[in-house]
């Protein structure tokens, strides 16, 4: 990940954050956390050129980013991805998307967007190149991707 000149959220950018947040949350996630996606601050990408995102961290955040929602999803291209929001429950830090075994690190269609394999449920999950960092918010990340 690499940081960037912030910039507000895209469209199709707020729409699949706010379709993982609620469809496949991990946590319950607020009401007004959800309302909130649209002024979020984007703050860094990936020099990869897939569509993983951070977002700018609220004042005085203190609090450690964990994943609060994710499942799978499928590109326009038909490539599956994981899906990861991370953050807390009550402020988004950022959008993970993740290609399982291929280069496609689109953004998945948002009706593709649940908690299982949109296709083969076996297929393994393999690791991307490094580039997809976790998100700068890493205190209690370490590993985390890697497991
Ligand atoms: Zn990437």
């Amino acid at each position: 990940m690499r940081t960037t000149t912030p910039r507000p959220i895209a469209e199709s950018e707020l729409a699949v954050v706010r379709m993982i947040l609620e469809r496949v949350p991990f946590k319950a996630i607020p009401r007004s956390t959800i309302e909130a996606v649209p002024e979020l601050v984007v703050v860094g990408d990936c020099e990869c050129g897939c569509a993983c995102l951070d977002f700018a961290e609220p004042e005085n955040f203190q609090a450690a980013g964990v994943p609060v929602a994710g499942g799978y999803g499928s590109t326009a291209s038909g490539a599956t991805v994981e899906t990861l929001v991370f953050g807390t429950p009550d402020a988004i830090l950022a959008l993970r998307i993740l290609p399982l075994g291929h280069d496609d690190g689109t953004l998945p269609r948002l009706d593709s967007i649940g908690v299982m394999l949109p296709g083969d449920a076996g297929q393994q999950r393999v690791a991307a190149d490094g580039t997809c960092a976790p998100p700068l918010n890493t205190r209690s990340l370490a590993g985390l991707l890697d497991a």
